[in-house]
């Protein structure tokens, strides 16, 4: 972490408080805060930082996911329904293909669970040769760049198969993205988003997750984050709510609109 962007981490997060002020909106509540007098007394020490999930949160990647991993699947004997699959989209592949393996009875080798997370990538990369960002996505990260707002991206997506989603997202080297190999541990473990605030350098209590699975809210849950929820990879508004979601909007267009509801514009 560079001694520059902390510095000025506190300086966008002293500015947009002050402009939070003089507009009066609501406080958002801060996860593990429930003060409002604790929280303007530490005013000019508060920065807010969004961290989004990659695939069905920022691009349309999560149904090509299912029908790629119901395809390699039964390519290996393991015919699966594609909802129950869906349900799992967003684990790291690893524990994904263990929750596969208890859902057909038997165990996977550790070769058979490699066999299978490469030929879902070959598939996924046959599907979707050209990645597909949600509609408003592109817009949401540039509007955010514009005002200064700290954001970053946290994925149990691994490199090469994310870089063309970033890709077309145009996320360039100047944003925080951590993915699967950063962490020992993937989603619904905490350590992404961990590794995320870390680097760029605010507290987890401090962030707001955007997800659109279960497992990203479970995650930032444990990561004493607040989480947003959006529909666009196919999880209910009651699924996402009741895992945890502070707020749960239609897609990232409708988040771009209503950032202000987050306290993260002036
Ligand atoms: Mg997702």
């Amino acid at each position: 972490m560079a001694a520059g962007k902390v510095e000025l981490s506190f300086l966008v997060g002293f500015w947009f408080q002050g402009n939070a002020f003089r507009h009066h909106p609501p406080d958002p509540p801060t996860a593990g805060e429930p003060s409002r007098l604790k929280s303007r007394a530490c005013i000019v020490r508060v920065v807010r930082a969004l961290i989004f999930d990659l695939d069905g949160t920022l691009v349309d990647t999560v149904y090509p996911h299912v029908f790629s991993w119901q395809q390699a699947l039964a390519e290996a004997g393991m015919p699966i329904d594609g909802w129950r699959i869906h349900r799992r989209i967003g684990m790291s592949g690893g524990l994904f293909a263990r929750a596969v393996a208890r859902e057909v009875g038997r165990p996977l080798s550790t070769e058979e669970t490699d066999a299978l997370q490469r030929r879902h990538a070959e598939l996924f990369d046959l599907l979707m040769p050209v990645r597909r960002p949600l509609q408003g996505a592109v817009e949401l990260l540039g509007h955010l760049r514009e005002a200064g707002v700290l954001h970053g991206i946290a994925t149990s997506g691994s490199r090469p198969l994310i870089d063309s989603s970033l890709e077309v997202l145009g996320v360039g080297a100047e944003t925080v993205v951590i993915e699967r190999g950063d962490v020992a541990r993937a989603k619904p473990e905490p350590d992404l988003f961990l590794a995320c605030a870390e680097r760029m350098g605010v507290s987890p209590k401090e962030c707001y997750v955007v997800g659109d699975a279960v497992w990203d809210l479970l995650a930032a849950r444990r990561a004493e984050m607040l989480s947003v929820g959006l529909l666009s990879g196919g999880y209910g508004e009651d699924e996402l709510a009741r895992a945890g979601a502070y707020r749960v909007y239609r897609d990232a267009a409708e988040l771009d609109e209503s950032l202000d509801e987050l306290g993260v514009l002036p």
